[in-house]
């Protein structure tokens, strides 16, 4: 029996693959093996080098585009409506705060700093949802972008990430209510942790690793496989039941108690 291909005909944009490790690639992997078919972006010329590989495995056409700049923004959005006339999924896998940020007490965080992890993680998906919600509209797509648990809950050293997070979750909910009636969904994926580039920035993360394989009800971490194949359910038909959701793949580490 041929298994069902949930992407077959799917374009998707994607925003967030630095290297193999990142969970944007995951998705990106998880669709693939569905059919879809892809752009990717990357944040500047030092990052080019190690997307571009990945983007030939998967057939991606590359664009550069740094979410803080506007015109970047612009350009990037324009290549797109070049080469598409709609899109059916734009993958947020976007995040940065500065390490020193990451580190020690959330009230000394500065406002340089604060606004920096709240411009890149959050105003980002507003801005690019912004950009994609006609070429959205014209296939029905939907939006899928990142969180965690230090969103509700003190996570040490997580500090402005978690609060920006927060905004971010709101900001999932908000833009659900806009799109939707525009037949666009708008959903969140609060991924455990896992090993990537923009992980190892926060002091402390092995141990987060090993508490959350100690403690979790299914006793591991999640991989970039697991988020992939939940992305690949909110993003597929299968999902078209769902917006606005925050949907925890963390195996069950947010559900405990004492
Ligand atoms: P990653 O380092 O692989 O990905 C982060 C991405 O953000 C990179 O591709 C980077 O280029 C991009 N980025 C940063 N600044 C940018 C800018 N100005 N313009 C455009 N892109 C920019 O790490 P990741 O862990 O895969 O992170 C992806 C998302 O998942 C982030 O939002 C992160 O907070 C979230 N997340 C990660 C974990 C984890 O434990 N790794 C858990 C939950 C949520």
């Amino acid at each position: 029996m041929t298994p069902t291909r949930l992407f077959e005909g799917k374009r998707v944009l994607v925003f967030g693959v630095a290297n193999e490790r990142s969970i944007a690639w995951g998705i990106a992997q998880a669709m693939h093996e569905h059919g879809a078919s892809f752009i990717f972006t990357y944040a500047g010329e030092a990052l080019e080098k190690r997307v571009r590989p990945l983007a030939e495995v998967v057939g991606a056409d590359l664009i550069r585009c740094d979410v803080t700049n506007d015109e970047e923004v612009e350009a990037c959005f324009e290549q797109v409506r070049a080469k598409w006339d709609g899109i059916d999924v734009l993958v947020h896998a976007i995040g940065f705060a500065n390490r020193e940020d990451l580190d020690g007490r959330f009230i000394d965080t500065s406002r340089a700093g604060f606004l920096l992890a709240h411009d890149v993680s959050v105003f980002s998906l507003v801005l690019l949802a912004r950009h994609a919600a006609p070429l959205l509209a014209a296939r029905r797509g939907n939006i899928i972008t990142m969180s965690y648990y230090g969103s509700e809950k003190v996570v040490q050293n997580y500090n402005v990430m978690g609060v920006a997070k927060a905004a971010l979750e709101a900001s999932v909910r908000y833009l659900a209510a806009d799109l939707g009636p525009d037949g666009i969904r708008v959903n969140a994926v609060s991924a455990g942790p896992i090993k990537t580039l923009a992980a190892s920035g926060i002091r402390g993360f092995k141990t987060i690793l090993s508490t959350v394989e100690e403690k979790t009800p299914l006793r591991r971490n999640v991989t970039q496989a697991d988020v992939g194949n939940a992305a690949l359910f909110l993003c597929s038909d299968l999902g078209g039941g769902v917006t606005g959701e925050i949907m925890y793949v963390d195996a069950g580490y947010n559900i405990m108690g004492l």
